[in-house]
This record gives structure tokens, sequence and C-alpha cells, in this order.
């Protein structure tokens, strides 16, 4: 039987044992650590020294038999406790698993440690370390999470730095991997610690999304009430929520397995330098965009184009329930509100291709879906809902009427041309299929001209939708191929105006040259987002290895994440010039 050594040395193990994976606030794009030469003595806690903690095991209580019968006397939480690498920790339950110690006091921990079940090595692989001051892990915070995957009989270390002290700390074994822990080591000092310092994962931002009673989130509907933290400033600052809801959200992308989620804070919060204070969020999936930046590219080229508005957007990485779910982006929910629509004293439309499932919708004389989002469901009266169709249906009416291109009685009347053509041209620019499927609208104040934007949801953008591929390739527009619009009266507003309108088409020429400048040195943005993107993409396609398969939409799988980014830069080069051409 193979046990731990009693006592190990940097110097006995050399330099290829131990592996460095704590936290640490690297700046984007700077090289990760390799292995660490020191190793931890084993000490025990005297004169405040950091030792290795001893407490009663704590964790899931149903473990599996060899036979994989559910048991409690095989394959023990006890196991992975029990100085013998041949033990080890294996779970009746495929997820959300875990194995731990209650500490009986608070311990600030410094360093974990871990071994892998013998030839199940690979299943520690993003392997969470946690601490806790509830039994039930609800005010949970993270220690370390696993990297690369463990070596067999033998203690990977990771160093922690967090000053919290924690009474319950654990290791939460990944997605399907039934823990298959053979030993796990806790090293700290007994105190309470202070809050200058949490462990964040990557360079970016942490958010952590704990569950009441660890209750998974199955519907866009019912909010489950959960304690939210918001780990940020490379671990120097925590926003730390209770009684916050968290929701599913979003339309094709609520189907895939890596879930977005709306946010509803019980207080106004304004995180990660948001301009807005407000209580709803969303976190945005990137499932099927594998450079994990089209929406933060589209909301880029917003803010060039010089739209009123542009969404706040800011890249993070999600732990749920103690199980790291990838990278994504932390968004405004779009919304009226100061820092969000400009639209107080009036409301927010949108042409909504699922408008039908939304609670307060119309539909206008030409077919077109829309959706109310503001003033919001339960508030709004239906001689609102009148007015708002209302002045909708001229608007459309006047696009479509003989005298439409008439400065004075033609549609000019009822819809702000410009913000009409700056939102087609970042739709365009971008290349994105869903740009008419989704259009928001906003009126600001009782009178006044429907204003369009902001720009929202561009997943499938930047040559990322087979149904399109390859963009410039197409004789026309985007707009124009099939399928991009969910009725042709959409297609035909569109074409009316920077089309048919003399004066709509040479605005947009004109618009076009004023903004191409800005746009030119686009390629230097994604390089940036590329960086700042590194660790954390690494992390995000250890849980989603989809790297080398078409999801969603995707026309090619490109194997690789460099490999996405460049196929990105690729179409912006390209789509510069060609956009000289449609224009014309
Ligand atoms: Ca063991």
């Amino acid at each position: 039987m193979k046990t731990l050594p009693k006592f190990l040395s940097g110097a006995v193990l050399g330099t290829a044992l131990v592996l460095c994976l704590g936290c640490r606030k690297d700046e984007p794009g700077q090289q990760l650590p390799g292995y660490e030469e020191e190793v931890p003595q084993d000490q025990e806690t005297e004169n405040g020294e950091s030792g290795k903690l001893k407490g009663t095991v704590i964790g899931t209580a149903k473990s599996m038999s060899a036979s994989g019968q559910a048991s409690t006397t095989a394959n023990t939480r006890e196991k992975a406790f029990d100085s013998d690498y041949n033990t080890y920790f294996t779970s009746y339950e495929s997820n959300r698993t875990w194995v731990g110690l209650d500490l009986g006091s608070a311990h600030v921990i410094t360093k974990v440690g871990f071994a892998p079940r013998i030839g199940k090595e690979s299943l520690s692989v993003l392997g969470l370390f946690e601490g806790a001051n509830t039994p039930s892990f609800s005010d949970a915070l993270p220690l370390a999470i696993v990297r690369q995957k463990g070596k067999s009989g033998s203690m990977q270390y990771m160093d922690v730095n967090c000053s919290k002290g924690f009474r319950y700390v654990r290791y939460v074994g990944p997605d399907n991997s039934r823990c298959n822990i053979a030993e796990l080591e806790f090293y700290g000092v007994e105190g309470e610690g202070d809050n200058s310092r949490f462990c964040q994962l990557t360079n970016l931002p942490t958010v952590v999304i704990n569950t009441e009673n660890a209750s998974p989130i199955t519907s866009k509907e019912v909010y489950v009430n959960s304690n939210v933290y918001i780990i940020s400033d490379g671990g120097a600052s925590l926003l730390s929520t209770s009684d916050t809801g968290v929701r599913g959200r979003g339309n094709a992308s609520w189907g895939f397995p890596k879930k977005p989620y709306r946010i509803k804070f019980d207080s106004k919060q304004s995180p990660l330098g948001a301009p807005a204070s407000a209580k709803s969020w969303t976190l945005i999936s990137n499932y099927g965009d594998k450079t994990l930046m089209r929406n933060m590219l589209a909301f880029e080229v917003s803010r060039r184009v010089g739209m009123a508005y542009t969404p706040f957007c800011t890249p993070v990485d999600v732990i749920l329930n103690g199980e790291y779910q990838g990278c994504y982006q932390f968004c405004d929910q779009v919304e009226v509100g100061t820092g969000r629509v400009p639209a107080k004293d009036g409301y927010l439309i949108e042409i909504d291709a699922y408008a039908y499932d939304e609670e307060v919708n119309f539909v206008s004389d030409r077919w077109m879906p829309v959706t109310v989002k503001y003033p919001k469901d339960d508030e709004i009266t239906g001689d609102e809902l009148a007015a708002i169709s209302g002045f909708f249906n001229k608007m459309e009416a006047a696009v479509f009427s003989e005298n439409f291109a008439d400065a004075a009685v033609g549609y000019r009347k009822y819809l702000d041309v410009d913000s009409f053509l700056r939102n087609f041209i970042i739709g365009e620019f971008c290349g994105n299929t869903d740009t008419y499927w989704s259009v928001y609208m906003y009126k600001d104040g009782a009178d006044g001209v429907l204003f369009t934007g902001p720009a929202w949801d561009y997943d499938l953008a930047f040559e990322n939708d087979g149904r399109t591929y390859p963009i410039n390739d197409l004789n026309g527009f985007i707009y124009a191929t099939k399928g991009s619009v969910p009725v042709d009266a959409v297609r035909s507003m569109v074409t009316r105006i920077v089309r048919t309108d003399p004066a709509g088409k040479a605005r947009l020429q004109e618009l076009w040259n004023e903004l191409k400048p800005r746009l030119e040195d686009l390629n230097a943005c994604v390089d940036s987002n590329a960086a700042l993107l590194e660790e954390s993409q690494q992390l995000n396609f250890k849980r989603w290895p989809i790297l080398s398969t078409r999801v969603h939409e995707n026309p090619v799988a490109r194997g690789s994440y460099p490999a996405e980014v460049d196929a990105v830069k690729s179409y912006i080069t390209a789509r510069l010039s060609k956009f000289d051409e449609l224009v014309k």
C-alpha cells in the first residue's frame, strides 16, 4: 500500500511534481506560471504557522461501490482523507458532488492539495476548491481551480490567495466526474481573516452564483433565490449580494448546454464599472461564439458608429453552485433607465421574431411582430399599448406610402433616419443575420420620432452563420438574404429607406465615408480582446470542448481559439472594402 510520505521537501521531490495553480491577478496575455518547486512541510499549527488542517469530513453521503451500486460503506468521502492514494471517494450521483472538511472554526486557507483517483486523472480538470461559513455552502467563495489533470500517486498543491477565513472547505468535482478523488489536503491558519483579498479564477472578474439549496436553474420565467458574488480588481474587490434572483434567458441560446442567465439584484447595483445603477443584468453565454467576443466587438462598433446608447458589457468567469461554467459576458439588461436606453418618458419596443412568446406584444398592419419592452409588462395600460401600436402603424404606413421619401409628409415625421442608418451599418458591417430578427426602437417623450437601437445579440455576426457564409461573397447586403427577417415587410422597409429613398441612400454613403476611418483599426481591438480573454478561454474550452465541433450555426469548426480569432480578423479586413461596393 502506497501512503503519503510523512515529510516532503522540495529537494527530494525535484521540480515536476507540484503544480502551481493558485489564484493570481495576471495581466492579460501574461504567461501562466508553470510548476512550483516548493512543497509544503507537514507542519502542525504552532505559533500561527500555516499547517495541514484537520476536521470532520463532510460532503456527498452517497458513494458508489466497485459494482456501481449506491453505497455508504465503499469508496466513501472519508477515503479522500485517509493518506492512501489507492483509496478514493467516488459519488453515486455523477454531478454536483463534493467532499471537504468542517474545520470547527474559521481558517484562512493558504494552500490546497489533491490527488486524483488512479486511472481517472483527467476527471480532476476544473475541480473547484471552495470555502464557506455555512454548512450548505450558500456563501461559498472559490479558493482554487484545477487547470490541468492531476498526476496519480502524488499530491498536487495550489497556493490560495484569499484573506477571508472559512470554517467549511471543500472540493467540488467537475461536471460528470463523480468526484473520483484519492486525497485532499487543506493548509491554513486559524482566524476570521479579513476581506482584503479574494480568489479571482483568471485575470477576468469571477461571478459566483450559489442558489438556495443548490437548486438548478431550469426556467426562463421563475427566478431562483441566490447569493451572488462578484470578485474583481484582481481579487481586491468583492460585491456580495443575497436575495438575488437568477433565471434563464435568451431564445436559441437557452437551448444550448452552456446557459445564459438573467440576474436581478435585490437593490440597485453598479457592478464592474457599469454606468447604470440597476437591478437587472444579463450573463451572455456565447456558446456558439468560439471567439467569446462577438458581442463585445459589435458593441465597440456601436460606440465608434456613434449610437446614443451602447449596452455595457465585460467578460467574466462564472461559477454556479461550485461548478465552473465558462467565460461569459456580464451585460446590461436592455431596458429604459439612466445609463441604459434613454427613453424615460417614452417607450421601448422591439421588432421581434419571438414577439408571440412575450407577454405584451402587437402585430402591425403589415404583420410585423412587435414586443413592448417598456412600460413594463405589469405597468403598461391598455391606452398606452394602443398609443404605441398606433404610432408604430403610422410610421409603417408612412414608410410604405407613395410620398414616403418626402421630407415633410414622409416617414421622417415618425422615424429618426440617422439612428436607423447607423444601426443598419453596425448590423451590415458586422455581418449579423439577426439584426432584423430583433430591432430595438425607442421614443423619448410623447412627442418626437422613433429612434433605432441599441445594437444587441451579435453572436452570429462576424462570419458565424453557415446560412450566409461567406458573407463577403454575397452580392448584396445581408438583410436581403432569405431568413434574415421575421416577415417580408421588415426587409421591404429597410430597402425603401436605404436604397429607394434617394436621400436615405445618399445619407448612408455619407455616413459610411465618415465612419469607415473609425473602423479601419478594429482588428487591434480584436487582438486586445483575445489577449484579455486568453486565460479564461483556456478554461472555457476545457468546460465546453467544442473547438473541433460545429455548434449552433457555425459554418466551420476551426479547431483552435487563435484560428477562430483570425477568421474574424480576416472577415473584418475584407468587409471594410466590400462595404464600399455595397453602399454605392
Ligand atoms: Ca485515499
